[in-house]
């Protein structure tokens, strides 16, 4: 049971790529409702109860695991998950984001960011656009050499150039249509391995 069915989404991808690894920095920006951070969270954090009870002191239980999540939107607790409600594309967002980082890089960026459908396919494409450059933007800065970044987009005329642009800095790149993605939709997602940081 997850709160979004993305959360198949996710899980599938991992299952496929395993990248999904304990110990690590994960930032999941567009989160909300947080169906992808409790794939996250189970898979990484799995003595945490479901239940919001049992993680008071769940700094101590973190066992190097840093989980960050981003949305406009509010975002019911998730155990081991730190909450961020902002518009990832404010640089006052990203850098409360840097602050929970303290220092430490990422190891996998999720985006799963959608603009409000407008209904009109193009718009709705280059604005999702927009939202990967901004979360490609990001991931440049604060993700480690060799890192992964996922990122979903709307198909259209522009992904290409957005495609190309990753390959320069990721060893592997590769365009997803995860099954649990109805199959008229536009949707498709980049899968990421293998930062090339400073190319
Ligand atoms: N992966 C999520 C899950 O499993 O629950 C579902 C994400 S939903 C498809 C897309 C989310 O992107 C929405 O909650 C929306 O509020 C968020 N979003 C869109 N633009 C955003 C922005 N600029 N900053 C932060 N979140 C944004």
């Amino acid at each position: 049971n997850y709160r979004a069915r993305s959360a198949f989404k996710l899980l599938e991808l991992d299952q496929k790529y395993n990248f999904i690894k304990p110990g690590s920095v994960f930032i999941d920006c567009g989160a909300a409702p947080g169906g992808w951070s409790q794939v996250v969270s189970r898979k990484v954090l799995p003595e945490f109860d479901t239940t919001t009870e049992e993680i008071k002191d769940f700094e101590t239980k973190l066992n190097g695991n840093l989980i960050i999540a981003v949305d406009l939107l509010t975002i019911e607790p998730i155990p081991g998950v730190n909450v961020i409600q902002g518009d990832f594309t404010h640089i006052s967002t990203q850098q409360k984001v840097k602050e929970l980082l303290k220092e430490r890089e990422a190891d996998v960026i999720l985006s799963d960011m959608a603009p409000n459908f407008s209904g009109q396919r193009f718009i709705d494409h280059v604005k999702s656009m927009e939202l990967c450059e901004f979360s490609l933007n990001f991931a440049e800065r604060v993700l480690k050499s060799g890192g992964t970044f996922l990122c979903k987009f709307l198909m259209g005329e522009s992904d290409h150039e957005f495609r190309n642009n990753l390959k320069t800095k990721f060893d592997i790149v590769r365009h997803e249509k995860p099954q649990a993605v109805r199959k008229k939709s536009t949707e498709g997602y980049f899968m990421c391995l293998g930062y090339k940081k400073n190319k």
